[in-house]
């Protein structure tokens, strides 16, 4: 399928094309829905090797945040601005640039920091608009609050398995101990779970994990084959697959990570071999939970927190709901979420 047939499919409302020649900016901003508010999504820097793949990028990208938005219960619809470019490239002209083509927007989309891109670069873009969030000095760093979330969920999804939400002795396999994933392994090691950590991570933090939390270290390419209640992916997407289906020995997928399922049929498989799994989008919704705050109401803290321990529900109802109708729990958590774009929060 082309990138604008997939436009039209998902009904995006507008995607700007941003061609400034001057500032040496080429980007485009995917506004999927505002039906909800408006759409925050955040701003991703990457060469992408032609106009095609970074329009279906930020196609696919704006429309799970609509999804995850929505499915957070938040007043707010889902997009995606790419910045196509080397991180090398990345300058105050750039961002500023950048700043204007979401000024032109007029509030309809608001931007925020994601992968290769800072609250740093966030600050440039916040001298052409105001409309970001995700600002240091107000809801800050989301990783911590992702990783807040994805505990909780993973706390619903051990109850699920074990009657139970007390994690002492739970066996978790994480791949990825990078913002997300290192806080998320300690509040698990807190919590009394037992961990397994994969070796390509973040080598500092690997010490720690190792060192300090006793976790059990295996080569990269092992850690979906290990022998343990909950698979944690918190590094790449797309990480359940044809390849690691077969391998799997554990009893739930639960992790941060962005589009874990490489389609949808793997979340059938997933559930015929009667693995649990928690909805990324739903899992990992603490971050823009957080962020959001800054664009519909004053920011407090207490009240972000409450909405992110909420996630544990939501996992539960969705986990409940697949149990009782066989839909694996990916397509329970899309619908869920359609339907609340469609009619509303209520
Ligand atoms: P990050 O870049 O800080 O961490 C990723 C970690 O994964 C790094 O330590 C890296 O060394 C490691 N890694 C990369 N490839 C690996 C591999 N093959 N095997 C093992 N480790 C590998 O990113 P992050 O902010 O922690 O995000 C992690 C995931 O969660 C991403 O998929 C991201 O899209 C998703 N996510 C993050 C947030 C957030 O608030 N940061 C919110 C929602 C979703």
């Amino acid at each position: 399928m082309s990138a604008l047939n997939l436009i039209s499919e998902y009904n995006h409302e507008k995607v700007l094309f941003v061609n400034n020649e001057k500032a040496g900016l080429h980007a485009i901003i995917a506004v999927h829905n505002t039906n909800l508010g408006p759409a925050i999504g955040g701003c991703r820097l990457y060469p992408y090797a032609n106009l095609d793949d970074a329009l279906f990028d930020v196609a696919r990208l704006s429309r799970g945040m609509s999804h995850k938005n929505a499915a957070a219960g938040l007043p707010i619809g889902g997009a995606k601005g790419v910045i196509i470019a080397h991180p090398s490239q990345k300058c105050q002209t750039l961002f500023e640039a950048f700043g204007e083509a979401v000024e032109s927007l007029g509030g309809s989309y608001l931007t925020a920091e994601d992968v290769n891109t800072t609250t740093q670069d966030m600050d440039w873009v916040l001298n052409k608009t105001q409309y970001v969030v995700g600002r240091a000095n107000v809801s800050g760093d989301p990783s911590p609050f992702t990783a807040y979330g994805v505990f909780n969920g993973i706390k619903a999804i051990a109850n699920k398995l074990n009657g139970t939400d007390d994690l002492h002795g739970v066996k978790i396999a994480l791949q990825g101990l990078g913002h997300v994933g290192f806080d998320l392994a300690r509040q698990l090691h807190e919590a009394g779970a037992d961990l397994i950590v994969s070796t390509h991570s973040n080598r500092k933090n690997m010490a720690v994990a190792v060192e300090e939390w006793g976790a059990k270290e295996v080569p990269d390419a092992e850690i979906y084959a290990q022998e343990c209640d909950i698979v944690a992916p918190c590094a790449l997407g797309a990480t359940i697959n044809y390849q690691t289906l077969p391998q799997l020995k554990c009893r739930a997928i639960a992790g941060a990570a962005n589009n874990q399922l490489l389609d949808e049929e793997c979340g059938k498989i997933l559930r015929s071999k009667g693995i649990l799994y928690a909805p990324d989008f739903i899992i990992n919704g603490g971050g823009v939970i957080n962020a959001a705050q800054e664009a519909y109401t004053v920011y407090n803290r207490e009240n972000v927190l409450k909405q992110v321990e909420n996630i544990y529900n939501t996992i539960s109802w969705i986990v409940d709901e697949a149990n009782a109708t066989g839909v694996p729990e990916g397509v329970i958590a899309r619908e869920f979420a359609e339907n609340r774009i469609k009619n509303g929060l209520k």
